[in-house]
């Protein structure tokens, strides 16, 4: 039951991730082809950009000001560190989509080796700091690295305005060694189940860390549990549960497969403040899918969801240059030829002023 509810979550989350990519790859199409689409970019693709939502979270502590070039990057970072609060890693398990393809990718693991390719404790203690070696790489370069102006000057350089569509030519113009990161990555996450998860993920290593503040945990009644062990089994974790009354684990991702797998009846299940009130994985749900539409209502509200980027700023971005041809009597619509124009020296105005003139 609490697996099924998750995954509605997930897909669901899923669908709108890719409906969000595809209104995005449109958008960046329409400007590459010379012209201005007549629909909004959608912010929400800034949750793909981790990097800028930190730059902005110092900005934000330092000088109490919300950028306005990917506001939504900040925000949605700040909704996904509060779901930690409540559901520890639970973005990881209920929203994200690399979680998603993480865990069918366990499955065919299961599939081909039965679990039989288990490795080592310590070498599974050692991979396991990489992902907090590569968060605190960040959060030092950032935090403790770059002064307050530089961090503005990021904020508005041409580099982090177009971080969005420089991510998205990551994956449409993939280098070989792009393709072959991305192929020994999946390839290592059938051989050794959540490898990108529970190895490499710097955001799952941050929410593992704000996790332990979670006001929910897992909690199992030793009077109940049988010691059978179902549990620890199917832990995509991999943690001790019989050991403990209530899961602090950084790993736990509340992904509630120890509840779903449980044969007894109150053994164990999620729950707020050490047991005190129990939640349904229904409940659950809602409580992730509200957190988020507060959030970005919130954002909405208050204008801190849509950048101030313009569509004349993407197209001198993206459009491509207009080449004439040898012979002058080619095919060219002098019409559009005027209107490019138009719009290019209008976005160089733009571009030329100061972030402050274009708000
Ligand atoms: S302890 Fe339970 S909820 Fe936490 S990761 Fe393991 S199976 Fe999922
Ligand atoms: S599956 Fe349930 S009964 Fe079995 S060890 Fe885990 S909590 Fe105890």
């Amino acid at each position: 039951m609490a697996i099924t509810c998750r995954r509605f979550v997930q897909f669901g989350f899923l669908l709108l991730v890719i409906f969000i990519g595809l209104k995005f790859c449109l958008f960046v199409a329409s400007f590459e082809a010379g012209v201005i689409p007549d629909f909004e970019r959608p912010p929400g693709v800034e949750a793909f950009l981790p990097i800028s939502a930190l730059v902005s979270l110092k900005y934000f502590i330092f000088t109490g000001v919300i950028n306005n070039i990917h506001p939504s990057a900040l925000v949605l970072f700040l909704i996904i560190c509060f779901t930690a609060l409540i559901s520890k890693k639970g973005f990881c398990s209920w929203v994200c989509p690399f979680g998603l393809l993480s865990e069918y990718l366990g499955k065919l693991h299961f599939r081909l080796f039965k679990n039989r390719l288990g490795i080592p404790k310590w070498i599974d203690y050692l991979l396991r700091t990489l992902k907090y070696f590569l968060l605190g790489f960040f959060l030092y370069t950032i935090f403790l690295k770059m002064p307050v102006k530089s961090i503005e000057q990021f904020i508005y350089s041409p580099y982090n305005r177009f971080s969005d569509v420089k991510m998205l030519e990551l994956f449409t113009g993939m280098s070989m060694t792009t393709v072959v990161a991305l192929l020994v990555l999946l390839a290592l996450s059938v051989f050794i189940r959540t490898f990108w998860c529970r190895y490499l993920c710097p955001y799952g290593a941050l929410l593992g860390i704000v996790g332990l503040l979670s006001m929910g945990t897992i909690k199992r009644d030793s009077k109940h549990c049988t010691d059978c062990g179902r549990c620890e089994k199917k832990c995509p974790g991999q943690i001790e549960i019989r050991q403990k009354d209530e899961i602090h684990s950084p790993e736990c991702s509340a992904c509630l497969s120890c509840v779903d797998n449980c044969p007894e009846e109150n053994a164990i299940g999620f729950s707020l403040f050490s047991g005190k009130v129990k939640v349904s994985p229904q409940v659950l749900a809602v409580v992730l899918i509200v957190i988020f539409i507060v959030g970005v209502s919130m954002a909405k509200i208050s204008g801190h969801w849509r950048n101030d980027i313009t569509k004349q700023d993407y197209l001198g971005r993206l459009a491509q240059p207009v080449r004439l041809p040898g012979n002058i009597n080619a095919d060219i619509d002098p019409e559009k030829l005027m209107r490019m124009m138009q719009l290019i020296k209008a976005q160089r105005a733009t571009l030329n002023k100061p972030p402050e003139e274009k708000q």
